[in-house]
């Protein structure tokens, strides 16, 4: 399989439950981990990636079958036959291994266990500390023991996590997201998210029946942002690709220049950004 931006498929020949993007978010070549084969998510974004999404939790996954794919995909990509082989560009890297996937990777019932077997196989390979392990999540877990204490051993893998905020009021969060809950409650959990592992606030902005988000709804989302000094900053996207949620036909993309301009705004407030548009 050839790796371009334009081809996120999750499934290399012959692995299930890994998968390498060239991925744009990463800059580089990712290695996702996918708890959520079966599709299952407790959100609904309006610009949603994934085919056939379904709300719920997802079954857990072969922890033995993850732990042998994983090691294998890494090696074949660190020390084996290379990034080349699998169809990326000449001076393409091995940037992240990130937890992703077709869903929200938190709501797996084994995602601490599949924290512990991201540790063990970068320890065999001896990539701690070469190779960033990333959590790409929604957030909406932060409050479970099993969670965060799953969290404190990702920090020890020198991990990252991109937590999700689109929106900072509730009407926002059920348009974006088509999710009912308190924004002060999601950013308690970014909060305590940022204090037990370096976090990155990751915002999709885009249009909705060709209108931006309202100015009002910016400057909740600015005041939301500003209220979470231990973060690492935000990693503000727009969407490179058609959503593939079937009742999302009214979101499009935003102009580049209308994320620039929300990122000076931020910046202005001392807030770091990376712009992806
Ligand atoms: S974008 Fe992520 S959090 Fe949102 S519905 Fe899709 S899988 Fe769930």
């Amino acid at each position: 399989m050839s790796l371009t931006h334009d081809n996120h498929a999750r499934m290399l020949d012959g692995y299930t439950l890994v998968y390498a993007v060239l991925s744009r978010r990463a800059g580089g070549v990712s290695v996702g981990i996918n708890l959520c084969p079966d599709r299952r998510c407790n959100w609904q974004c309006a610009y949603c990636q994934v085919e056939g999404l379904q709300r719920g939790r997802p079954q857990p996954v072969d922890l033995c079958l993850l732990e042998q794919e994983l090691e294998h995909l890494l090696h074949a990509l660190v020390r084996g036959e290379g990034l080349a082989a699998l169809g990326a560009p000449d001076g393409a890297r091995l940037v992240d291994v990130a937890f992703s996937g077709d869903g929200e990777p938190t709501l797996s019932p084994v995602f601490p266990q599949a924290v512990d077997v991201l540790a063990r196989v970068l320890g065999r390979l001896g990539l701690h500390g070469l190779l960033r392990p990333v959590l790409i999540t929604n957030g909406s877990q932060l409050h479970r023991p099993e969670v965060v204490a799953a969290l404190s051993r990702f920090a020890d893998l020198e991990g990252e996590v991109w937590f999700k905020l689109d929106r900072a009021t509730q009407e926002g969060f059920a348009s974006a997201n088509r999710v009912r809950l308190s924004p002060q409650g999601h950013l308690q959990r970014a909060r305590r998210c940022a204090l037990l592992c370096p976090t990155w606030i990751q915002t999709c902005m885009f249009s909705e029946a060709g209108q931006p988000p309202s100015e009002s709804e910016v400057l909740a989302y600015l005041d939301a942002v500003g209220s979470l000094p231990s973060i690492r900053g935000v990693r503000l996207y727009g969407m490179a690709r058609p959503t593939s949620n079937a009742g999302s036909q009214q979101v499009t993309a935003l102009p580049a220049v209308w994320l620039e301009q929300l990122a000076t705004r931020l910046r202005a407030r001392n807030i770091p950004v990376q712009v992806a548009p």
